[in-house]
């Protein structure tokens, strides 16, 4: 007999996998929805989750996570047996210990797609989107490129659907723990401003290092503490920044926007408006596929 093939999205809390769920949904009923729970996600990503959950009709498999508390492999769960070293960008072991493999684990032997959600605007030259697993029996789908989605047309989705976007878009532009070190210095201090109790508890994980003889601590941002980035006078030196690094995305777009022709001066004003295109655009560091799509 031939072997069932699954389907499979994995859902970051994000609005372009989310966009990608809600597009799926009717187009392949079967799909299996997952999303793999570091226990350190913002609330607002768990109320998004529940909100989706309930316009999917089925639920989001919580990977990671285990009815007996006892028996979770969380981050923190992750974080003893690697000894306090918290992840960075050389040292991703998050990303492959509370994504990758569970996902693996998950699948198992079976044959499956897994849906992804790279938009049609990101296929740029030279652009290769990062491998999620490499098991042969998983086989990559993206919807969103094979259907010329845009940036424009997730938010569209999202829209038409009732279902929106997460609450942490007005202060923060990518999905992932409250504590991700992809954050940017402006969204540390979103977070300080929106959540001070969990600023407070990324702050508890900087601990000294115990091989450091000159008593060098393990932070989230590299060569400055969050106890130092929540000085009110480097507060204000951050918001100076950002204010301004927008001000000038802001100009550039509507520059640009204004060459072109056919452009209706509220689609011009509409993009540079948004918080995340401008973010988004400025940022050129690039984030973790799977944790902020
Ligand atoms: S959101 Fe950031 S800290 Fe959390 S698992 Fe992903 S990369 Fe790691």
């Amino acid at each position: 007999m031939e072997q069932k093939v699954r389907h499979l999205l994995g859902l970051s809390g994000g609005k372009d996998s989310s966009a990608l769920a809600v597009y799926m949904r009717d187009r392949v009923p079967e799909m299996e929805y997952f999303f793999s729970d570091t226990g350190k996600e913002l609330p607002e990503t768990y109320e998004f989750l529940n909100k989706l959950e309930a316009f999917l009709g089925k639920p989001i498999v919580r990977l990671n996570m285990d009815p007996d508390p006892n028996k979770n492999r969380d981050f923190d769960h992750w974080l003893t047996l690697y000894k306090g070293l918290l992840p960075s960008s050389q040292v991703r072991w998050c990303t492959v210990d509370l994504k990758i493999k569970p996902f693996e684990e998950y699948v198992g032997k079976d044959r499956a797609y897994h849906y992804i959600a790279i938009r049609a605007d990101e296929d740029r030259v030279g652009y290769k989107p990062p491998k999620i697993s490499s098991l042969h029996n998983i086989e990559p789908k993206y919807p969103f490129k094979e259907d010329g989605i845009t940036k424009e047309g997730v938010y569209r989705i999202l829209e038409e659907s009732g279902v929106g976007l997460p609450d942490y878009y007005n202060w923060r532009t990518r999905s992932g723990c409250y504590f991700c070190f992809f954050q940017r210095k402006s969204e540390w201090v979103g977070l300080l401003e929106q959540h001070p109790d969990l600023f407070e508890l990324a702050k508890e994980y900087e601990k000294p290092n115990p091989h450091s003889k000159t008593g060098e601590l393990f932070t989230w941002c590299q060569g400055e503490s969050l106890e130092e980035l929540s000085k009110p006078e480097r507060i204000a030196e951050i918001k100076a920044n950002t204010e301004k690094a927008i001000e000038d995305k802001k100009k550039a777009i509507a520059e640009k926007k204004m060459t072109k022709p056919n452009q209706t001066l509220m689609q011009i004003f509409t993009a540079a408006e948004t918080l995340t295109e401008v973010l988004d655009d400025e940022d050129d560091e690039e984030p973790c596929l799977i944790c902020h799509k």
